[in-house]
């Protein structure tokens, strides 16, 4: 019986003995054995009673036994929400109880943590640890492997919870389609073979590791060299064994902070690729001058796949996003959702087979950003350049409002990075009695650069128009970043919030 996804990224592997995952111990997983893995989970699923159509959810360190959990459940028919291991026992409480899961998967350390809130939420509790022990690992080695259940296109096969950063999460409905379609145009456009090695040192609870490197390696063939999480001393040991990365900006600037990172340690990579948050041009062009090598940044996002992408071949332009994917159109609208000039700002709505289902349980959201014509409001702001190539500006709610005029925190942040002995900048709003919102910049200074904030005003005094000079200037050591790279703005501007009260 067919099932749209499992069969194209699994199924096809069943029977073979190429290895799919290399482990940081070197030790190798083929297809088949992972295969094998895979389906002891999917009888353990429907052991537990989980029917398709199922809610799993799993909050597990990144293993083989988390991605054979996956594919067990994609085997299965049954929905899997992969959680944030940063998440509180409260909020994993709140997605297990909003996706209605009868079923939540955790490491043993954090069981008796968990124990209360799966209660409430009325979901049994079981283990998976990263070393293939736990209950539920337990289970499924004692259950016979069975046959995928049927499943096609438009079936759910994730619910992927937003990051959040204003007001809830929400679970964003991927179908089968949604993954399987994005995966392909990915494989072709950057040309993946199962003559690849893929490091992969992302998480695999948010899309970028899951859906975009993990599905991608799946569908061309390509073993995964599968760590843990991002550890520079791990990644540059296998780095030469590597023919391509997938990385957030972090990963890059902290490579770039290591004098182990030459042009000889990565000859044998033929693809870098960057996403999830903005790269900085700077961070491109130290990249390309150690390593030779130009990074291929991509934009998308947890709702839409992947949207956007700088070429293979042709000009990877930094500080961009490059061209829409094949598939993908892309727009950019205004406040009233009209289409504006090429080179002007505005909201980026997406569509194409990327783009998800709609939010779990949320009509009316659901319907404020998704139109009946199948264009999201992705929420982010940008713009298209005379030769096609997409730039984004920022995301919309952190547009900045003062004195009726609009500030884009980028070309502020981007004006202060240029300056001498600036490493990197946030740029916020704060509430202000005068002009509805102040401009406040956040600085980080290069190791071992002074800066004060005369010198600072002034050299921006004359590139900025006044109304988008900073009012406020500080200095940070570094600056607040979740797992995935991104500035964390909402703690900022918790942070100075009253900096304009008095
Ligand atoms: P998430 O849903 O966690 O993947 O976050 C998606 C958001 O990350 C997007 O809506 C963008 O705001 C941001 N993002 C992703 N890739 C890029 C990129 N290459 N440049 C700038 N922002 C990005």
């Amino acid at each position: 019986m067919a099932n749209h996804l499992y069969d194209a990224l699994f199924g096809r592997h069943e029977r073979s003995a190429a290895d799919f995952l290399i482990l940081p111990d070197g030790s190798r997983l083929s297809h088949a054995a992972f295969g094998a893995m895979a389906a002891r989970y999917a009888s353990a699923l429907r052991g537990a009673g989980l029917e398709p159509g199922d809610r799993v959810a799993l909050q597990m360190d990144k293993s083989p036994d988390m991605l054979a959990v996956i594919a067990g459940a994609i085997q299965a028919g049954v929905v899997f929400l992969p959680l944030n291991t940063a998440y509180t026992p409260a909020e994993v409480g709140y997605f297990v109880a909003d996706a209605g899961a009868r079923l939540l998967l955790c490491d043993g350390r954090s069981e008796a943590l968990l124990a209360p809130v799966a209660t409430t939420a009325g979901a049994r509790l079981a283990t998976v640890n990263a070393d293939g022990s736990g209950s539920f690992a337990e289970a499924a080695r004692a259950a016979a492997p069975g046959p995928a259940v049927a499943r096609g296109p438009e079936d759910l096969a994730a619910l992927l919870y937003t990051s959040g950063t204003t007001g809830r999460s929400k679970g964003a409905m991927m179908s089968h389609a949604n993954l399987l379609s994005n995966a392909k145009v990915l494989v072709d456009f950057w040309r993946f073979t199962d003559r690849d090695v893929l490091l992969h040192a992302l998480p695999i609870f948010h899309t970028h590791g899951l859906f975009v490197a993990t599905n991608v390696a799946l569908l061309a063939g390509c073993p995964m060299i599968f760590l843990p999480k991002f550890d520079a001393d791990q990644v540059i040991r296998f780095l030469p064994e590597a023919t391509a990365m997938m990385g957030v900006p972090t990963f890059y600037t902290r490579l770039i902070e290591d004098p182990r990172l030459t042009r000889d340690l990565v000859a044998k990579v033929r693809l870098f690729i960057s996403g999830s948050a903005p790269l900085l041009a700077e961070t491109h062009r130290q990249w390309e001058a150690r390593t030779g090598h130009r990074i291929l940044e991509r934009y998308g996002m947890t709702e839409t796949n992947m949207n956007t992408s700088n070429p293979y071949e042709g000009e990877r332009r930094p500080g961009t996003v490059g061209f829409p994917l094949p598939g993908v159109e892309l727009k950019v609208c205004d406040g009233e959702g009209r289409e504006v000039q090429r080179g002007q700002i505005g909201t980026i709505e997406v569509r194409g087979p990327n783009v998800f289902k709609g939010y779990w349980m949320m009509p009316e959201k659901t319907a404020e950003e998704l139109h009946a014509d199948g264009f999201f409001i992705t929420g982010d702001l940008g713009f298209v350049d005379a030769d096609g190539y997409v730039t984004i500006v920022g995301r919309g709610k952190d547009l900045i409002i003062t004195g009726g005029f609009n500030v884009y925190p980028k070309e502020v942040e981007l004006a202060i990075d240029a300056l001498p002995g600036v490493l990197e900048s946030a740029v916020i709003a704060a509430p202000h009695p005068d002009f509805g919102e102040g401009v406040v910049a956040v600085i980080v200074a290069e190791a071992g650069a002074t800066l004060d904030e005369a010198t600072i005003r002034a050299s921006l005094s004359e590139t900025l128009a006044t109304f988008k000079q900073p009012k406020v200037v500080a200095f940070r050591a570094s600056l607040p970043r979740n797992t995935m790279g991104k500035v964390q703005k909402a703690v900022l501007r918790d942070e100075f919030r009253d900096i304009f009260a008095s």
